[in-house]
């Protein structure tokens, strides 16, 4: 038992730690040398209604490098009361100047904050891989994709027209597309930017306003890229980011009364809890969640490049891409043949800093990934299934893992049903399209599939059978920002990229004008 006077002395003491945590402030930029030379000021602050602010209760967490496990710096934590005043100015933004802006106003800041990205390329880059530990080589892609998808959308800008509806002579009718109001946004750790794009980008060009929550593991570049819509002449209070927790955060997007959507990128897991928390105020949902997709190789397939194209299916980005191909399927007369030209190609796979030139797959995300997918090697060792190569950590700094296969699984192996997320691949053998299809389509996913194959019948007929929402054939991870990308299944509601994501934005308002008589 504490005495009545240490029980005092704690009080104040907590008291005293309160008030210096509400009184001291920690810096809202903070000057960061990243690991290729490169300095840039790096944004701490919740971005709110234009300004880079403290949160209200002054809570902070720490960001960490995961190639070195070192901290990088600090960053500001939004809490409820964050949340409701960012959602409070996307409100007035919204209904004061973003849904009634000119089209081609919106149009012209989409395509400055493309022009934005691409003169910060490799400043963005080099965030990516220091923040999320993905190779330079990744990141350099993703940043390319984002400012070809910003200058996408502004070019849908001005050009969301409605219809004239024929209903005969009494009426005129027409529809038009309306913007929805504040979005709530919720993206993940693989793609920080890329997904920041993917959901800013289709809510601005339709005239919302939104209030986005990167991933806590990774909210540098999306802090960073706020500067950058303001500098393009988004006006205050269209865009609002803030870090913190799904589970305050996220949930409170999810929940608030003035939050007319919510677009989430994540789990499968948060995706079904999210949608519950949203029906109770009647939110649109769109979720991209996960995935374990089929990629098969036929025999009569360029066997070098397709042992290529599932390497690059499973490895890129360090395995953490929701449509990873994670299930390879080879056809039976050419499966040892594949199987032995796949393992001498992933050997060579250079695996370490993200930051040298040479590597193409960096480090897992975060520690609790990194234990994610040693476990999985543990399960799929203890079912039975037969470790090709890799399996073990890399180096003993850094979360990375070696690029992993896994070889003559059963189907109903969980290292064959369960998302892994991380560079492990299983590889079975079949011997016709039926038997292939029915495998492929076991799976409660339905993202991606892969298909490789000389035979143009062949790759039509069974792409018209895979359950998936985008189907790659001779190629894979292969995205185009004209190209709708989202799941079936369980994998997801709702599109992005293309024309598709718009709707994710809009809602449609039908007007009929009854015309009297015409006077003869
Ligand atoms: P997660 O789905 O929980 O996190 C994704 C985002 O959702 C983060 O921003 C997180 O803060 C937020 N979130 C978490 N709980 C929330 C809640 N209750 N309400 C609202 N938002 C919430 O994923 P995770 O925990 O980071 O990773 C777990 C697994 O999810 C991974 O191992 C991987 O298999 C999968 N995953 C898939 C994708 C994908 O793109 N499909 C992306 C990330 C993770």
């Amino acid at each position: 038992m504490f005495s009545r006077t240490r029980t005092t002395a704690l009080k104040s003491n907590s008291f005293a730690r309160n008030l210096l945590r509400l009184y001291s402030q920690a810096p809202l930029r903070v000057p960061i040398t990243l690991p290729n030379g490169l300095t840039y000021e790096q944004p701490t602050g919740l971005f709110i209604n234009g300004e880079f602010v403290a949160s209200k209760q002054k809570k902070t967490f720490d960001v960490i490098n995961p190639s070195t496990e070192e901290k990088i710096t600090t960053v500001y934590k939004a809490m409820e009361d964050d949340v409701d005043t960012a959602v409070a100015a996307a409100k007035k933004a919204f209904e004061t100047k973003w849904s009634i802006a000119e089209p081609e106003d919106r149009a012209r800041a989409l395509f400055n904050l493309a022009d934005l990205v691409e003169k910060n390329q490799e400043t963005l880059a080099a965030i990516e891989s220091m923040d999320n530990g993905k190779s330079l080589f990744c990141s350099r892609g993703d940043v390319a994709l984002v400012s070809k998808y910003l200058r996408s959308c502004g070019g849908w800008a001005d050009k969301l027209n409605g219809n004239v509806i024929d209903t005969g002579k009494d009426h005129f009718t027409y529809s038009i597309k309306e913007p929805l109001g504040v979005c709530g946004q919720i993206i993940p750790w693989n793609f920080p930017l890329l997904m920041w794009s993917w959901k800013i980008g289709p809510a601005l060009a339709t005239g919302n306003t939104v209030v986005l929550k990167p991933a806590e593991t990774t909210p540098l570049s999306a802090l960073f890229a706020s500067q950058l819509c303001q500098e393009a002449g988004i006006p205050a209070g269209v865009v609002n980011i803030l870090p913190g927790s799904g589970r305050v955060v996220g949930e409170r997007l999810s929940a608030h009364p003035d939050v007319k959507k919510i677009a989430f990128t994540g789990s499968t897991a948060t995706g079904r809890h999210i949608m519950k928390v949203a029906a109770d105020t009647v939110k649109k949902v769109t979720l991209e969640l996960g995935g374990k997709s089929p990629n098969i190789v036929f025999a009569d397939a360029d066997l070098d490049k397709a042992v290529k194209n599932i390497a690059f299916g499973i490895f890129f980005n360090s395995g953490e891409v929701c449509c990873a191909g994670s299930r390879i399927y080879i056809q039976d007369t050419v499966y040892e043949e594949v199987l032995k030209k796949l393992k001498e190609y992933t050997e060579t796979l250079k695996v370490g800093d993200p930051f040298n030139e040479k590597v193409f797959q960096g480090a897992q995300t975060s520690d609790k990934q990194l234990h994610k997918i040693l476990d999985y090697v543990n399960v799929a060792k203890s079912e039975g299934a037969r470790l090709v190569t890799g399996g073990e950590r890399y180096g003993d700094k850094g979360y990375f893992v070696k690029p992993t296969i896994f070889a003559d699984v059963k189907e109903d192996m969980r290292i064959v049903k369960e998302e892994v997320f991380g560079p492990i691949v299983t590889v079975s053998k079949f011997s016709t399209v039926d038997e292939v299809i029915a495998m492929a389509n076991d799976s409660q996913y339905g993202l991606a599939a892969g298909i490789h194959t000389n035979d143009i019948n062949k790759a039509i007929n069974v792409s018209n059978r895979v359950k998936a929402g985008t189907v790659w054939v001779n190629t894979y991870n292969n995205f185009h920002q004209n190209v709708p990308f989202g799941g079936f299944g369980q994998s997801g509601i709702g599109r992005e990229m293309g024309d598709a994501a718009l709707s994710n934005y809009t809602q449609v308002k039908s007007v009929r004008i009854a015309i009297d008589k015409p006077i003869r």
